[in-house]
C-alpha cells in the first residue's frame, strides 16, 4: 500500500490536473477560486468521489460559487481578533485553541479557515509553536487545549510528538484535544508509529470530522480502530452542507455508521458565514427538522448536538427542537413522538427542610 506522504504527495492541486480529472465538469471560473484558496486532493480521496459522485465532489472540488458572497465574512468567529499570540484563539475562559499547522490532507470547500488554510497567512513553524506554549505556560486558567489547524495530524511524528511532550509538561494542562480530519480524508496517516507516540500523552482526546456515509470506508475503519484500541476517545464533528449531507437518512445514516466505527459523534455544525462558502448553508429550521429525526429514533449515543457558532466570537449554542410546550405546576411537552405528555412538579419544600 502506498505510503500516507506517497499519498499527498499524489495530490491535485491545479486546475488543469482537476480538469484532467473531471473532464467536462469544470468551469473556466473555477481557474479563479483556485488562484483566491487553494486547492488539495489527495489520490485516496479522488478515487472515493469518483465512485461515489456529488457528495464528496461538492466538499471537494472548487466551484464557482465561492467567488459570490452573500452576507457572508471572512472571519466570521473573529478568531483572529481573539487572538492573543498568533495560533492561540482564546474565545473560553478555561479552553484554547491553538492552531499549529497550516495544511490539511484535502482543502475542504466549506472551510471555516479557508482563508488561513494552506496559505502563509497561518503560521506554521517552532517559533510560532514557542510562543503559542509560551502562552500556555503563562496563562493557568487554561485546562484544555485544542490543538488544530490546519491538521495537526499533517506534522511529522517528530514534530508532533515534541509538542505533546511540551503541551504535557504543562502542569495546570489537563486535557489535550487534537481535532484532524485525517482519519476521514487520509487514512493510512494513522499508523501503529502515531498511535504510540499519541498514546503517551493521555488523557488525550481526537475529534475527527466525517461528512457522508460513503466516507466510512475499510482504510477509514481501521484508521479509527487503532486509535481506539490506543486508548484514544473519539468524536466527530460534522458540518450540515446544502447537497452533501442535508436529509435525515443521510445524517442518521452517518451517525450511527460512525458509532460502529467507536467514534462518537460530538456536534453536528450548522454552516458558519464565511465568505466563500454560502452555498452550502442551509436554514437552522432544516437542521432542527433533521435532529428531531434522529432524538429518541436511533441510539442516544449516536446522536450530536446540534451547534451554531456564533458570529462575532461569542462562542457556540446548542440549537435543539424544542419539546417544552409549558411549565407550572407541571411540565406540559410532547414526546419524541409527538404525543402529548404532562410531568407534576414536586411541591416546593417547606422552609424548615431547605438548608
Ligand atoms: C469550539 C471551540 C472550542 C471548544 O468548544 P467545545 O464546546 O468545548 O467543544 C474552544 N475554543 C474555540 C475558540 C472554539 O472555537
Ligand atoms: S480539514 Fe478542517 S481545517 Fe482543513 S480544510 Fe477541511 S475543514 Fe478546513
Amino acid at each position: 500500500m502506498a505510503s500516507w506522504k506517497q499519498i499527498l504527495r499524489n495530490s491535485i492541486t491545479s486546475y488543469e490536473q482537476l480538469r484532467a480529472a473531471f473532464p467536462g465538469l469544470i468551469e473556466p471560473a473555477v481557474a479563479e477560486v483556485i488562484k483566491r484558496y487553494p486547492l488539495r486532493i489527495n489520490s485516496y480521496y479522488l478515487e472515493l468521489i469518483k465512485h461515489h459522485g456529488q457528495p464528496l465532489f461538492r466538499q471537494a472540488v472548487p466551484s464557482p460559487a465561492e467567488l459570490a458572497c452573500g452576507p457572508c465574512e471572512i472571519d466570521p468567529l473573529a478568531e483572529d481578533r481573539l487572538s492573543p499570540v498568533p495560533g492561540i484563539v482564546h474565545k473560553y475562559p478555561d479552553r484554547v485553541l491553538f492552531l499549529v499547522a497550516n495544511q490539511c490532507a484535502l482543502y475542504c470547500r466549506f472551510c471555516t479557515r479557508k482563508r488561513h488554510v494552506g496559505r502563509p497567512s497561518m503560521p506554521d513553524g517552532r517559533t510560532h509553536l514557542d510562543r503559542g506554549l509560551d502562552y500556555l505556560r503563562r496563562h493557568p486558567e487554561i485546562k484544555e487545549v485544542l490543538v488544530s489547524g490546519g491538521d495537526p495530524l499533517l506534522l511529522e511524528d517528530h514534530l508532533l510528538e515534541d509538542l505533546l511532550r511540551a503541551l504535557r509538561s504543562i502542569d495546570t494542562l489537563e486535557i489535550i484535544r487534537i481535532g484532524s480530519r485525517v482519519p476521514c480524508t487520509l487514512p493510512m496517516r494513522i499508523t501503529t508509529r502515531l498511535c504510540r507516540i499519541l498514546k503517551r500523552y493521555h488523557p488525550l482526546f481526537i475529534n475527527t470530522h466525517f461528512n457522508h456515509p460513503a466516507e466510512l470506508t475499510e482504510e477509514a475503519k481501521q484508521a479509527c480502530t487503532r486509535l481506539a484500541d490506543a486508548g484514544i476517545p473519539l468524536g466527530s464533528q460534522t458540518v450540515l452542507l446544502r447537497g452533501v449531507n442535508d436529509s435525515p437518512e443521510t445524517i442518521r445514516t452517518l451517525m450511527q455508521g460512525l458509532l460502529r466505527f467507536r467514534v462518537k459523534p460530538y456536534y453536528l455544525f450548522q454552516t458558519d458565514i464565511t465568505a466563500g462558502t454560502d452555498h452550502f448553508r442551509t436554514t437552522t429550521a432544516e437542521g432542527l427538522a433533521i435532529m428531531e429525526q434522529l432524538l429518541g429514533h436511533i441510539s442516544g449515543m449516536a446522536v450530536p448536538a446540534y451547534a451554531l457558532d456564533a458570529p462575532g466570537g461569542r462562542g457556540k449554542i446548542r440549537l435543539s427542537p424544542n419539546y417544552v410546550l409549558a411549565t407550572g405546576s407541571s411540565l406540559s411537552f410532547r414526546s419524541y413522538q409527538g404525543d402529548l405528555c404532562s410531568y407534576p412538579e414536586p411541591d416546593t419544600l417547606p422552609p424548615a427542610f431547605s438548608q
